[in-house]
């Protein structure tokens, strides 16, 4: 069984339609795949449907960005959640104004030295999807800034920037209760990605699993092996669920479907453990 818990449409910052990433898992050679949108489920339909025609089993699934008192990012991946519980639809809708005004904030910014208007990164944007930096990036190649989104990302859109705008993102312990809470299975995404930003510590492990914790995904690309031996510590201390992903973002980034599997073990338990909504078949 090849099964890839991770994965983004251009319902947030993929770039394919969540139907034509069906089709491209479908053509990886994977069994089962997780649709996990940032801060959004609204891919779930037609991926569901695509699902059926393709054959590939479909997890349905979430990022939710989250960000510690500390200041410091968290991604937390829920999978298999009731999409209508109230508590956390109200989080993620409150995240996704706030990263509406956030991008605006931060393309007035660079609008004052680069090339680049609003409507420029409207035009990246598929309607109603979750609004990011890479939406941002796609412009600011598009206008000739940069050559692709990995560059903007390690220039002007870095969290170190000073055209970097901040936005509201829930603490990863309330994240993990509130899926929960909406019958969905929480398992923090890349937790040791140092390229990305600074990592948390073992405290915030330990308030996240005492919030209800599932699992850890270890193989990702972005950790990378000294980290991961941590990881597999705390999983073994706390019996966390390890899982492995691509992260795949189309052609937004270089990571292929099926580059990282989780085990088929660990999938169905995660099945178990998902009340609010279903695999489809
Ligand atoms: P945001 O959530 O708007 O702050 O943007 C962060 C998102 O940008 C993450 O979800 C990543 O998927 C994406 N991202 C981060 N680094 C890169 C990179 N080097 N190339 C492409 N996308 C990236
Ligand atoms: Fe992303
Ligand atoms: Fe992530
Ligand atoms: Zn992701």
């Amino acid at each position: 069984m090849r099964i890839d818990l991770h994965a983004h449409s251009n319902v947030s910052d993929g770039t394919q339609a969540p139907a034509d990433v069906m089709e491209s898992a479908a053509a990886a050679g994977l069994d089962v795949i997780a649709l996990t949108d940032h801060d959004s489920t609204s891919g779930w339909a037609e991926a569901a449907a695509a699902a059926r025609k393709t054959g590939v089993a479909l997890v349905p699934g979430m990022e939710i960005s989250c960000r510690t008192a500390e200041g410091i990012s968290v991604h937390l991946l829920s999978y298999l959640h009731d999409p209508a519980h109230s508590g956390l639809l109200e989080e993620i809708t409150k995240a996704k104004d706030a990263r509406h005004t956030r991008a605006q904030r931060m393309v007035t910014l660079l609008s004052e030295d680069y090339p680049l208007t609003w409507d420029d990164v409207i035009h990246h944007v598929a309607p109603g999807a979750t609004l990011g930096r890479p939406h941002i990036a796609d412009a600011l190649v598009a206008a000739g800034v940069v050559e692709d989104r990995a560059e903007a990302f390690g220039s002007i859109l870095t969290a170190r920037s000073r055209y970097w705008v901040q936005h509201y993102a829930p603490e990863p312990a309330l994240a993990v209760e509130l899926v929960r809470a909406a019958g969905g299975v929480p398992v923090f995404a890349h937790p040791v990605a140092s390229a990305r930003g600074r990592i948390v510590g073992e405290q915030t492990y330990r308030e996240m699993i005492d919030a209800g914790l599932a699992g850890l995904e270890i193989y990702h690309r972005d950790n990378p092996e000294e980290g991961r031996a941590f990881l597999r510590r705390i999983a073994e201390r706390y019996g966390l669920l390890v899982t492995g992903s691509s992260d795949y973002h189309g052609a937004g980034k270089p990571n292929v479907l099926g580059e990282n599997l989780t085990s088929a073990e660990v999938f169905a338990r995660i099945e178990e453990l998902g009340t609010g909504s279903s695999v489809i078949r």
